[in-house]
Formats: C-alpha cells, structure tokens, sequence
C-alpha cells in the first residue's frame, strides 16, 4: 500500500490573486461510500490506500496529504446572463495536481469540504444527494465518451447540511484536466488585470495546448481552440439528450470538459424546449437552446481575451470575431455528424440534416423517448422486422412509418451491410444513460435507508452504456408516469 498522492501542482505558483490559499474543515465522522479503482489507477493512486483510513480521512478533508497546497480558485461569471465579478471556489479546494499514466495533468479537488474566502453566505458544504448526482453522471458521460470531469471517490461527512430540510452531508473528490472556466478568465478581465488574463492564458496554453505557443497570435489561437473544444463537446450533448441546466460562464470549462452537474438531467421524451433546473425560470437553458447560450459564453470568454489578441482595440475586436466565427461551422459538423451517425449514415449527402431533424420532429410529435427510439432503430436498420419495437415508442406510429420510408431509402445508398451498421450504431446510441427517475431513487435509497446499493448498481450499469445488457435491461427504460422527474435543483 502506498500512502501518497504524487502530487505536482503548478496553480499554486501563479501569483497569489489567483487564489485563496485555505485548508478543508474537517468532519465529524468520516465514511467511504465509493473509490474509482480505475480512475484512480490511471492516476497513479493507491486504491487501496484511498479506502483505507487514513485515505478516507484525505477524502473527507480531515487530512491534508503530503505534497498538497490546499486553495480555492478565484473565478466570476456571468450567472443566468448577469455579470458577478466574484465567486470563486465556495465549496470546493484544490488539493494539488497529478500527472497521472498517461502523462496528463489532472486537478484533484474536494467539493464539500467546508468555507473558503469565496463561499459568500454559503456553508462550503454539499448535500449527499448533488455528490452521488455528479458521480453518476460525470462517470456516465465519461463511459459514453464525452469529455468531462470524473469522480476520484464519494464519502458520507456524518455531518448535517441545512438545505430546504437537513440532510447528510458529502464530499466528492473531482478530477479534472483542470478547473480553468471562462469564469475565471472573467475574474481578471472584470478588474482591468490584463497581466491577470495573459498569466492564465499562459498557464492554460502550457497545460492544455503547448502547440499553440509557436503559433503566430498564441492567444487568438487559444480563442479558436476553447470555441472548437466546447463546439465539440454541446454537440455530443445534445446527441445523448443531456441538458447541463446551469450554463453560466463559470460552469464552461477552457478544457472543453463537462463541468459542475448541479440541476442537470437528460432527455426522456424528445423535446427542444425541456428545463428541468427549478431556478431555469425563463428556460434559458432549455436543451435546445445549448448551442445558442454557448456562443454567448464564448463570445465572453472573447471579450476577456480583447486586450490580448491584439494592440489596437479594433483590430482585437476583429481577431475576435474571427475566432468566434469558427463556432456556427464547427458546431454543425460536430451536431450532424453525430447524427449522421446515429442513423447508421456513413457518407454525407445534403439531405441527411433534413432526415434526422424529421425523425426529432416525429419523435416530438409522439412524444417518443429520445434514447430508446435510436438504440432500437439500430435493430430497424437490420430490416422492417425491427420496426415494430421503433413504432411502439410513438404516440402516432404512422409519425415514424412516414419517416421510416425515407430513412430506408436514404439506406439503399450507404455501402455498409445491415450487420455492419448496427453494430455501428450500437456504438454511438446508448441504451443506458442516467435516467433522472433513476437518479433520483438512487438518492432516495441513500438519504432515506443508508442504502447504497442501488448506487454501486447504476454506477456499474452506466459504465457499459453502448452494451446490451439483459439482466440490467430495466435501466433502459423510460419513467412510469409517475416516476417522471419534472424538476432538478442545484447542489447548494
Ligand atoms: P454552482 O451552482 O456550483 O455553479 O456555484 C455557483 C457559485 O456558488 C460558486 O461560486 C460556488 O462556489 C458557490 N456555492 C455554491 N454552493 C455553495 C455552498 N454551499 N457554500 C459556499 N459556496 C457555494
Ligand atoms: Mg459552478
């Protein structure tokens, strides 16, 4: 057993505005719910070390290992649209960063672990319900193959937390390539810190894009990059049907990583205009309004980076709009593309945005389940014989018949054999995601019986998304009218 984390941080030697050097609190009675064996693998990490006492003693803050400098990351945002000049990390410390196997940087940071400078009027502290949350769902997007943050570990704090009633506490140990947002970027920009927004932008460049430094306008090359990378990532959101619900421009990471799942949920019935997040009053970060919200993020984070990319005002304004322009063409290839895919298309003809927009309409129109209607259309594309299990998930059939006829057309031109292109399509249409109703009777077990089996269970299922799995074949289906989970609310 080895009792070390091997840490090598470089945030805490940035200048010291950039954060808030700050111990966790501890807890009453530490309890380990779950290690990441694998993750922490990768990471170079003892697993056993980390379930033993001293290491779940590290995962609740009661210790401070070796090698680590505890902080708090100075960061703003824009919340809902509204311009915050400060939050910061209220809940959560960086312990220190590891270069894990696979020669990438990571963060490892506590979520829970008591007050920082920046909690404001917060108690630094995370019901147990937002941790087994984020666990499921950063490990399921990461099993799905979608950049996000991961989950190190998950422990009981044996302290209550006063929300809407009182509840057990928990800390989740996050790990990410880094916790850089745009936010944080906004932190210095918001000050006038332009010596701020250049060490960052150093700092991210050498973490994240070293190729980027030979470039001949560094930082307007750094613009591109976070615009493609988070282009990217809302595409293949929107393609398994999550919506993140809290799309402030401190919950969008420089990393293209999915970051912070507080209210988030995912697609039952396909529907443009679905808000879960209970203070999403307005719907402004309704699924399919994602792409647009992004661009507005992005366009922040490009006004952050103005007194960098150029000397003069206009011409930066201009390297500006030029980085931003990338986002419309990047962002429809990435969406389409997945579509294509989806629908067991491997070339690209001009008609296939039209065909998979027409099957979402149906899909709309029958109020069919997002997920289930792609993962049975790849037995469909076998032959007519698997329509009938496609059918049944509308309302209307005749909505999907109509569109079944094109889709078989469309079919008759692509080179693959039916065999083929489901297994292909299997591979790109889940049949388990986190289930909101799933989700929330995961939680329920915990809170209300101290039972986290049912936890260890979806953690295992969701590990193998794109696999039929029989004996788990009820994770796969939709809510019961009465399971539906109409609303989410944040971690706080
Ligand atoms: P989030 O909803 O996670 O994006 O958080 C928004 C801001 O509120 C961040 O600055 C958090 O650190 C802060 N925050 C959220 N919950 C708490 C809490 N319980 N205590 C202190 N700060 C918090
Ligand atoms: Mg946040």
């Amino acid at each position: 057993m080895t009792a070390a984390i091997p840490f090598a941080n470089t945030y805490a030697r940035l200048p010291e505005h950039f954060f808030a050097s700050v111990d966790p609190t501890p807890v009453a009675a530490p309890r380990l719910i779950r290690v990441n064996r694998d993750l922490a693998a990768e990471l170079g990490i003892d697993a056993a070390w980390l379930e033993s006492p001293e290491g779940v003693a590290v995962l609740a803050g009661n210790r401070v290992p070796e090698g680590a400098e505890p902080l708090a990351m100075a960061y703003a945002g824009h919340q809902f649209g509204n311009r915050v000049p400060q939050l910061g990390d209220g809940r959560a410390i960086l312990l220190g960063e590891v270069v894990g196997r696979d020669g990438l940087r990571r963060d490892i940071q506590l979520k829970g672990s008591g007050p920082t400078p920046f909690s404001r009027r917060g108690d630094g502290r995370a019901a147990l319900g937002p941790v087994l949350r984020e666990y499921i769902v950063s490990e399921a997007m990461t099993a799905l193959g979608i950049p996000s943050t991961r989950a190190l570990a998950a422990v009981l704090t044996g302290d209550s937390v006063m929300r809407e009633t009182v509840l057990p506490g928990g800390v989740l140990t996050r790990v990410a390539t880094s916790h850089i947002r745009v936010g944080t970027f906004q932190y210095f920009a918001m000050r006038g810190d332009v010596d701020g927004v250049r060490a960052l932008a150093d700092h991210v460049i050498g973490r994240h894009d070293p190729d980027l430094a030979e470039a001949p306008n560094p930082y307007a090359a750094l613009l591109t990059r976070v615009v493609e990378r988070q282009a990217d990532l809302v595409a293949r959101w929107l393609l398994v049907g999550f919506i993140h619900g809290v799309m402030n421009t401190d919950n969008c990471a420089v990393s293209g990583e999915t970051i912070d799942f507080g209210p988030c949920a995912f697609l039952d019935a396909y529907d443009p205009s679905a808000v879960f997040s209970a203070i999403d009053e307005y719907g402004r970060y309704a699924y399919g309004n994602q792409p647009g919200i992004l661009h507005w993020n992005l366009t922040r984070f490009a006004e952050a980076l103005l007194p960098l990319l150029a000397h003069e005002a206009e011409a930066g304004i201009a390297v500006a709009q030029d980085g931003l322009a990338v986002f419309g063409p990047r962002f429809e290839a990435a969406y389409y593309g997945g579509l294509r895919a989806k629908l067991g298309l491997t070339t690209d003809q001009d008609a296939d945005g039209e065909l998979g927009r027409a099957l979402l309409e149906a899909m709309q129109a029958g109020g069919a389940d997002f997920t289930l209607t792609f993962r049975r259309l790849g037995q469909a594309a076998l032959g007519p014989e698997g329509d009938a299990a496609v059918r049944a998930l509308f309302g209307d059939p005749g909505l999907y018949d109509a569109w079944a006829t094109r889709w078989r057309a469309r079919l008759a031109t692509e080179p693959l054999d039916p065999a083929a292109r489901r297994a292909a399509m299997d591979r790109v249409n889940p049949a388990f995601i986190p289930r909101n109703h799933r989700v929330e009777a995961v939680i329920q077990a915990a809170i209300a019986r101290d039972d986290f089996a049912p936890f260890h269970e979806l953690v295992t299922v969701l590990a193998r998304p794109y696999d039929d799995q029989p004996a788990f074949a009820a994770y796969a289906e939709p809510p019961q009218p009465h399971e539906r989970v109409l609303q989410t609310f944040c971690g706080t």
